[in-house]
């Protein structure tokens, strides 16, 4: 099964998608953590995305899209995957189409976590107000950017999902363990 965990930054997406890998065996392909991780390896590819990141600007369809096809095509992703954070542009969602369709593959799901703004920026002081080690991006100035691109560039996603009748919609706000008994249960009731 292939599912796509959608929704603004900070919804949780990436709680479930490790919450998803333990109970059903479906890795997590996030481009952000991959991103961070050629961050962090000092690639070309992570120079040249550190930039945009830490403005909170996405970084081109062509480079996330680059890493997906490679990442998919590991043996661990045989019965499929959970992308979080990915796609965020109609371009990426048309090329993960395509990608999959070669593959024989589709995408079975998408979850959408709602969440508001205001409790997202909530979330954010209150992670620093804690004092935690906070990602470079973290923080309520970045954080507004990044809920921007957002609603201009990700959200018309969720359409072109629409269109396709994969979307279901679940209540981002509701505690960790409730929205992963909700996907639980959706999950269990399909047929893939
Ligand atoms: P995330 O960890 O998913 O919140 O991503 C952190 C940052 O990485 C984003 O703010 C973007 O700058 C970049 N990024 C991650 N995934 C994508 C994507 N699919 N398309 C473009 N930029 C991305």
């Amino acid at each position: 099964m292939n599912l796509v965990l959608f929704g603004p930054p900070g919804a949780g997406k990436g709680t479930q998608s490790k919450i998803l890998t333990q109970t059903r065996g479906l890795p997590q392909l996030s481009t952000g953590d991959m991103l961070r991780a050629a961050i962090a390896a000092g690639t070309p590819l992570g120079l040249a995305s550190k930039v945009l990141m830490d403005k909170g600007a996405l970084v081109p369809d062509e480079t996330v899209i680059g890493i997906i096809a490679e990442r998919y095509d590991q043996p661990d992703c045989a019965k499929g995957a959970v992308f979080d954070g990915f796609p965020r542009t109609i371009a990426q969602a048309e090329a993960l189409d395509k990608m999959l369709a070669a593959r024989g593959r589709k995408i079975d799901l998408v979850l959408e976590l709602k969440v508001d703004d205001a409790a997202l920026l909530a979330r954010v002081e209150s992670r620093i107000a804690a004092g935690g080690p906070v990602r470079a991006d973290d923080n309520p100035e970045t954080l507004k950017k990044r809920l921007e691109v957002y609603y201009q560039s990700t959200a018309p996603v969720l359409a072109y999902y629409r269109g396709q009748g994969k979307v279901k919609s679940l209540d981002g706000m509701a505690a960790i363990d409730a929205v992963t008994r909700e996907i639980g249960a959706i999950l269990d009731g399909m047929k893939v």
